[in-house]
C-alpha cells in the first residue's frame, strides 16, 4: 500500500513526500479510510507509530473538502495530556496542512493566555489544547465550541491518569451532538472503555 492508494489530496501527498515518508504505516493504512468515511474511531496505538499522521491527514482532508458553515469556526478539537504533546500534535498539522488553506493553533496552561485569545480572534479550524486551558478559556467566552465537527482525544489513557476525566466531560457537553469522534489510547482499561461506550457510536476498532 502507497499513500497514493489512501485517496488523498495532490496536496496532502506532496506534504507527506516533503516529510519524506516513503509508506503508510500500518496505522495509517488502517485509520485513514475509516476517517476519510466519516466513522467514529476507537485505535489502539502507541506513540511511534504514526498515529498523529493517521488522524491528521483525513482529518484535514475532510475540512478542506467541506465548506465551513460559517467563518472563524472552530472545526476539529483534538485534546492531548501535555503541552509537549499538543506542541508536537500542533507542528504535525502545520506540516501536513502547509498546502490547505486551513488555520491550526495550539492552546496548553503554563503560560501566559493572552496570545492565545488574540490567536482565537483570527480564526481557527484545527485547535489543539489541553483539557485545563480550554475550559478556562471558554469560561472566559474567548472560545466558541459549538461548530465542533470532529473531535479528537489523543492518549486518552493518559488524560484519565492525570485527572482529567471531569475536564473532558464538561467540554464534552459544550460540543454540538452531531460529530465524528475519534479515540487514541496506548492501552485500554475498564476506564477507557466507559469513556469510548459514551463517547463513541459505532466506531471502528483498529489495533496495531
Ligand atoms: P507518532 O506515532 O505519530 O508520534 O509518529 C512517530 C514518528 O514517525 C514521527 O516522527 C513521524 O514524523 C514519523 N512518521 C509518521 N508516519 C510515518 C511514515 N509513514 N513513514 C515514516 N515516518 C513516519
Amino acid at each position: 500500500v502507497t499513500f497514493s492508494d489512501l485517496s488523498l489530496s495532490e496536496d496532502l501527498l506532496k506534504a507527506v513526500k516533503a516529510k519524506g515518508y516513503t509508506h503508510p504505516s500500518p496505522i495509517q493504512v488502517q485509520a485513514i479510510p475509516v476517517i476519510l468515511g466519516g466513522r467514529d474511531l476507537l485505535a489502539s496505538a502507541q506513540t511511534g507509530t504514526g498515529k498523529t499522521a493517521g488522524f491528521t491527514l483525513p482529518l484535514l482532508q475532510r475540512l478542506s473538502q467541506s465548506t465551513k458553515s460559517q467563518k472563524y469556526h472552530i472545526r476539529a478539537l483534538v485534546l492531548t495530556p501535555t503541552r509537549e504533546l499538543a506542541a508536537q500534535v500542533a507542528e504535525s498539522v502545520r506540516d501536513y496542512g502547509r498546502y490547505l488553506p486551513l488555520k491550526s493553533l495550539v492552546i496548553f496552561g503554563g503560560v501566559g493566555q493572552q496570545p492565545q485569545v488574540d490567536a482565537l480572534k483570527h480564526g481557527v479550524d484545527v485547535l489543539i489544547a489541553t483539557p485545563g486551558r480550554l475550559l478556562d478559556l471558554h469560561q472566559q467566552g474567548h472560545v466558541d465550541l459549538s461548530q465542533i465537527e470532529t473531535l479528537i482525544l489523543d492518549e486518552a489513557d493518559r488524560m484519565l491518569d492525570m485527572g482529567f476525566i471531569h475536564d473532558i466531560k464538561r467540554l464534552l457537553r459544550l460540543l454540538p451532538k452531531q460529530r465524528q469522534n475519534l479515540l487514541f489510547s496506548a492501552t485500554f482499561s475498564n476506564e477507557i472503555q466507559t469513556l469510548a461506550k459514551q463517547l463513541l457510536n459505532d466506531p471502528a476498532f483498529i489495533e496495531v
